[in-house]
């Protein structure tokens, strides 16, 4: 636990009641301070009782009389599609909102560490996609190399939960666009921008609002050093305004196609292999075609960003290299579940969005494709562009033959269920083939969650294969 330090003896309310709420209360209490908890689910308000905490209606009038503080749930909108009553309310009565980012880098360092030979150090990863798989690689690969570190934000334990850091530890943090926006407190060592793609427009009232989300993240720290990738528009503008000339090595910059070799330091991956280059030399190189936990090029991406962190943390490529050997990959993210019959099976129920399925489409040969579910805004059509080597499409999900007629071009059986979808597949699949669950749809007509539907797809393949 991280006590929250800097309102002892003051009140501050907590509005939302989930793991961060809750995490965010208890946090608060151990430096001192008196939460006054609050939620409008009456279940979660009696959790937080249980705990001995003390309940606040904020609603009612004088609700935020003797408030130091508002911290709020990342679910909770503080700006679009509108702002949360309570959070007008505390504007309105004058009382700052932050969340537990923002307490979290407020609290983070302490006078212990006068004591330490190496100040711990905090990675921050955000982008659009990516986040989880380059925090955990970045962890696995610190780890692999004895450096204690702790992963936590949206994978891992709440911010505020880890352990108080050891001497030399990194904490890896995974921050979301919600997060980096109202952190009133944002200054991590490092900070990661993995990739741009739209995705949560109405929590940000568009492109731009969402950019300048993340954007925060460096803009408002000002870290000593930034990890960016460059494949987007946006990314290049970052890396630029981060810099003060060609030559500045703050900016590491990091791209998955492109060869950068100008005077500054660049981390890239061109067909299956990552490159560095530090002021016009290459200093090291790894073969990512052999890493089987990180196929694809889209990974290669995540990839060349945990190297460039890592490097910036001053371990050697070598130590990197092994690092990546042994990671196995996150659960539902390109994940290879089974090998039977020369079959591969792979479990990428995380492509929620049409980017991320186009991404796992040509991550691999030969696919047998298994999508559908509850379709995003804007449709699936533009997949057809990227199916050019899926043989045929198993189509599942309660609209699986509307969202079937969409990908034209493509050899699409409506299966409905994944059961169906798996047997059919497996059956028709010959040695070579992969059998991809890539489903480029919220699960939410079938599933609760999209962990739930790769849960199914992974029970389904060992009915198949007969695996464990
Ligand atoms: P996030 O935490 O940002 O959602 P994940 O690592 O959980 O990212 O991956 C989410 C989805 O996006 C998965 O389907 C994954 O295969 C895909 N993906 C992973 N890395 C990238 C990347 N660099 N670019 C595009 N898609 C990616």
């Amino acid at each position: 636990m991280i006590p929250v330090q800097g309102f002892d003896g003051l009140q501050v309310a907590v509005l939302g009641l989930g793991r961060s709420g809750l995490t965010a209360a208890r946090a608060l209490r151990a430096g001192g301070a008196v939460p006054l908890c609050w939620d409008d689910n009456p279940q979660a308000r009696a959790a937080a009782e249980v705990e001995g905490f003390e309940l606040r209606d904020l609603s009612r009038a004088g609700g935020f009389e003797g408030v130091a503080l508002l911290v709020v749930s990342p679910g909770i909108p503080h700006l679009y599609p509108a702002p949360n009553p309570y959070v007008s309310m505390a504007w309105a009565a004058g009382v700052p909102v932050d969340n537990d980012i923002g307490l979290f880098f407020r609290s983070f360092a302490t006078e212990d560490w006068s004591d330490y030979d190496s100040p711990p150090k905090v990675v921050a990863v955000t982008g659009s996609n990516g986040k989880s798989t380059t925090s955990a690689l970045i962890a696995h690969v610190l780890g692999a190399a004895g450096k204690p570190v702790q992963l936590a934000g949206n994978i891992g334990r709440g911010v505020l939960d880890i352990d108080e850091p050891d001497d030399g530890g990194v904490v890896v943090l995974e921050l979301s666009s919600y997060q980096t926006d109202l952190a009133r407190a944002l200054t991590p060592d490092i900070a990661v921008f993995t990739n741009l793609s739209a995705d949560h427009l109405d929590r940000h009232a568009g492109m731009g609002g969402y950019f300048a989300a993340k954007r925060r993240l460096f803009a408002e720290g000002g870290p000593d050093r930034a990890v960016i990738g460059v494949d987007e528009f946006e990314g290049q503008y970052l890396a630029n305004q981060m810099s003060e000339g060609a030559g500045d090595d703050r900016v590491i910059r990091v791209s998955s196609g492109q060869k950068l070799t100008g005077a500054g330091w660049t981390v890239f991956a061109r067909k299956g292999f990552l490159s560095e280059y530090r002021k016009g030399k290459q200093i090291g190189s790894i073969d990512l075609r052999q890493i089987k936990g990180l196929p694809g090029a889209h990974n290669h991406q995540n990839a060349c960003a945990a190297y460039a962190v890592c490097r910036a943390l001053g371990l050697a490529p070598r130590m990197i290299e092994q690092g990546f050997a042994s990671y196995g990959g996150l659960p539902h993210r390109s994940q290879i579940v089974a090998e039977a019959g020369g079959v591969t099976y792979v479990n990428d129920s995380k492509a929620t969005n049409v980017d991320s399925a186009a991404k796992a489409l040509s991550a691999f040969k030969r696919i047998r494709w298994i999508c559908g579910g509850l379709e995003k805004e804007g449709g699936v059509a533009s997949l057809s562009a990227a199916a050019g080597e899926v043989i045929k499409a198993y189509v599942i999900g309660r609209e699986a033959a509307g969202f079937a007629v969409q990908l034209q071009g493509v050899d699409a059986e409506v299966c409905t269920t994944m059961e169906e979808a798996v047997r059919r597949a497996s059956a028709e699949a010959q040695a070579g083939d992969t059998v991809l669950l890539a489903p480029a749809a919220a699960s939410f007509d079938q599933y609760d969650n999209f962990e739930r539907r790769g849960e199914d797809f992974m029970a389904q393949v060992a009915a198949v294969t007969g695996a464990p």
